[in-house]
């Protein structure tokens, strides 16, 4: 599904990812884990398209995405959240999924495409991530769990193939952990996606993923299946001291 190969960036002379390679197959659902700082975001940045590689190439279904724009990144079927929230805040649940159903369009389809399509879809996305009876609410003025629920609602609109997730808990509760991956879970099998994602609690990381990349200092030191991950040394020395 998603091909990261040999993919660099450096800022001013530092380098947050280096030479990273890692492979995620149809279906699976894969988590890129290591320490704060270990270069995760820029490496989802690098595969969406938000950061520009020095070197190394991403493919998505054996298409090149480097060096294509966000956008295009996205009509290519690749959806993501970011690590902080995006939605628009002053709108409401609704008008916020309306607007991503749009921008999700080819221009071509937009102004052809019957309203009541969008109705059905925006009902469809709100009904999914459960926020039916919030779809009038201002979107900032939801609880965090609730307004990372209205961006899993915003990713889903352009019906990826492959979601990207970054650190799609950091900030909650227990409670709304709990049932941020439970969603996240269903959607994914519900639709048959591939799932990229970082996550800090180890206990979500090995409940839930197939393959885990650990990333340090910029470079992946390790990536298998999660019985392989625990029993690397070098991933040992990473979590548990120097
Ligand atoms: P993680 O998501 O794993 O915590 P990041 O990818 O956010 O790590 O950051 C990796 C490193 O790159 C950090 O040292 C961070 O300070 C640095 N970094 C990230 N983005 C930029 C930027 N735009 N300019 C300069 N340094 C950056
Ligand atoms: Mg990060």
């Amino acid at each position: 599904m998603l091909e990261v190969d040999g993919i660099t960036k450096s800022f001013a002379g530092f380098t947050a990812v280096n030479k990273a390679t890692l492979t995620v197959g149809v279906g699976q659902v894969h988590a890129v884990i290591g320490p704060n700082g270990a270069g995760k975001s820029t490496l989802f940045n690098l595969i969406t398209g938000h950061l520009t590689a020095d070197a190394g190439e991403v493919r998505l279904e054996g298409k090149r995405l480097t060096g294509l724009p966000p956008h295009a990144v996205v009509r290519s079927g690749l959806g993501r959240s970011f690590q902080r929230i995006s939605v628009f805040s002053k709108m409401s649940v609704r008008e916020n999924i309306q607007i991503g159903l749009v921008a999700r369009e080819r221009e071509e389809l937009c102004f052809w495409r019957p309203l009541r399509d969008r109705r059905r879809d925006t009902d469809e996305l709100l009904e999914t991530v459960g926020l039916i009876d919030e779809q009038n609410a201002t979107a900032g003025q939801m609880s965090y769990g609730k307004q990372k629920q209205l961006e899993l609602a915003l990713a889903l609109a352009g019906q990826p193939r492959i979601l990207l997730l970054d650190e799609p808990t950091a900030g909650m509760s227990p409670r709304e952990t709990d049932e941020c991956i439970e969603l996240v879970m269903r959607v994914v099998k519900e639709r048959g996606m591939t799932l990229l994602f970082t996550e800090h609690d180890m206990n979500i990381v090995f409940g839930i993923a197939d393959r885990i990349s650990v990333l340090h200092h910029g470079e992946i030191i390790a990536s298998g299946a999660p019985e392989e991950v625990r029993a690397n040394t070098s991933v040992q020395e990473v979590y548990l001291g120097r």
